[in-house]
């Protein structure tokens, strides 16, 4: 007892001391757990692992085959934001409570409600000497990895938290995801500045099987997000991601780690369940990969949990006792990019079968229709491929069961995995703000 208590002195210490984000207040110090990778589903509430279950059940067997997910859950974390933003987070003040163990507003990026920079688990990590590394499938500066790496007053400053990532002393020894379009401006090429620095650059999943061990990467591999799952030339690009990101980060003072599946929110707030379901896929072969790499490594710590829910998905809609994920497992493009070959072509039914794996009915074709010859000028081209969209996702949720109550994120409690080192640490009910507690005491 006196023991724990001294302990939590401490920590809380170190915490109030480490609120100037460029003070050195630790010595190097042994950690109790030498690799820390910090995984975010962005928005993947209970019902997104659930989901998973059945989606990827196999029916030619009896048993519903148990998820990695199944195998790893500790417990669940309340998500609310700070009190001047009500009980619904965003993401930006979910990541600063999972990064720096301190809430604060809707929109925050790693600043408390006063807007001070708060310290986060990645810069304490990379001051007591660890290794550090951000691997996402949004752009790199959106509100998940910026609340990580950086503060900003507002998560939509794209430019300036991009800028901040040179300006404030770069503190990551690799980056990988999307973003082109804000690293390589008119005003300022921040690609050129990483390289001055010593970064190599890559552009191409496949340049990641042939990186410089002891250079520091950066890889950027779309203008903005990366293409969803289902349409990018590796439909499991964060897997890929990570497998070199823990190779290229080992070192013998460890590394802290964030990994975040970021489109599984996207996916929630379209209401598109194929694509939500495509990158839940991406995230559970990363964490199978990890699994093992754990196995390997076993002074490793990985936790997994969502900054909040999205969608207010629901299996089982419309008082039916039916879900249907095999209705639209075996799609091989998102329904955003079937949307598009609707609006840019003349189809046919079968043509939509092929690529929805099942049959609209006359009417459902017919709403196509009525959406695809509004005329241009009532409607641009690319505000009739969000309406087609929407309409091909609703097509997927009725034909699947699948429920929905918004196009935002919900409030309920979200489920917390971990596994290898010190995974205990996180049983129970818990806070999203214990989470980064229990890293900063843990590194
Ligand atoms: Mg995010
Ligand atoms: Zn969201």
């Amino acid at each position: 007892m006196k023991k724990l208590l001294s302990l939590c002195i401490c920590s809380s210490l170190a915490l109030s001391l480490s609120l100037h984000a460029n003070e050195q207040v630790t010595p190097k110090k042994a950690s109790p757990v030498k690799n820390i990778i910090m995984i975010v589903g962005d928005g993947m509430g209970p019902a997104y692992t659930t989901a998973y279950r059945y989606y990827n059940d196999n029916p030619a067997t009896a048993a519903i085959e148990e998820t990695v997910f199944d195998r790893h859950l500790q417990g669940m974390s309340s998500t609310y934001p700070a009190p001047v933003s009500g009980y619904v987070t965003d993401s930006a003040a979910g990541a600063t409570a999972l990064s720096t163990g301190i809430k604060s507003y809707n929109g925050a990026i790693g600043v408390d409600v006063d807007k001070k920079p708060i310290k986060t688990v990645l810069e304490y990590a990379k001051e007591i000497g660890k290794k550090t590394g951000v691997v996402v499938t949004s752009q790199v500066n959106h509100a998940t990895p910026a609340s990580y790496i950086t503060h900003n007053e507002y998560r939509r400053n794209y430019n300036a938290i991009a800028d901040s990532f040179i300006d404030n002393g770069i503190n990551v020894d690799l980056l990988l995801g999307g973003g082109t379009q804000y690293f390589e401006r008119e005003d300022r090429n921040l690609v050129n500045e990483f390289k001055a620095n010593g970064f190599q650059y890559i552009t191409q999943y496949e340049q990641l099987a042939n990186i410089k061990a002891n250079q520091p990467l950066l890889g950027l591999f779309a203008p903005v997000g990366l293409p969803w799952a289902l349409d990018d030339t590796n439909k499991h690009r964060l897997s890929t991601m990570t497998k070199a990101a823990t190779a290229h980060l080992e070192n013998e003072h460890g590394y802290f780690m964030l990994v975040e599946a970021s489109q599984v929110d996207w996916a929630g707030h379209s209401n598109d369940i194929a694509s939500a379901m495509a990158e839940m896929d991406d995230l559970a072969q990363t964490l199978i990969f990890l699994e093992k790499y754990v196995e390997q490594h076993p002074d490793t710590l990985v936790v997994l949990t969502a900054d909040h829910s999205t969608g207010g998905l629901t299996l089982g809609a419309n008082g039916k006792y039916i879900w249907q994920p095999a209705e639209f497992k075996g799609m091989e493009q998102s329904s955003h990019s079937v949307a598009q070959f609707v609006a840019e072509n003349n189809y046919t039914a079968k043509e939509l079968t092929k690529m929805l794996t099942f049959e609209l009915t006359e009417e459902q074709l017919a709403q196509l229709q009525e959406i695809k010859k509004i005329p241009l000028k009532e409607l641009t081209q690319a505000k009739k491929i969000k309406k087609l969209y929407k309409k091909i996702n609703h097509f997927i949720s009725q034909q699947s069961n699948t429920g929905w109550t918004s196009g935002g994120h919900t409030a309920i409690d979200v489920p917390v995995f971990a596994f290898g080192k010190k995974h205990h640490k996180f049983k129970g009910k818990i806070d999203n703000t214990d989470i980064a507690k229990t890293i900063f005491k843990l590194l």
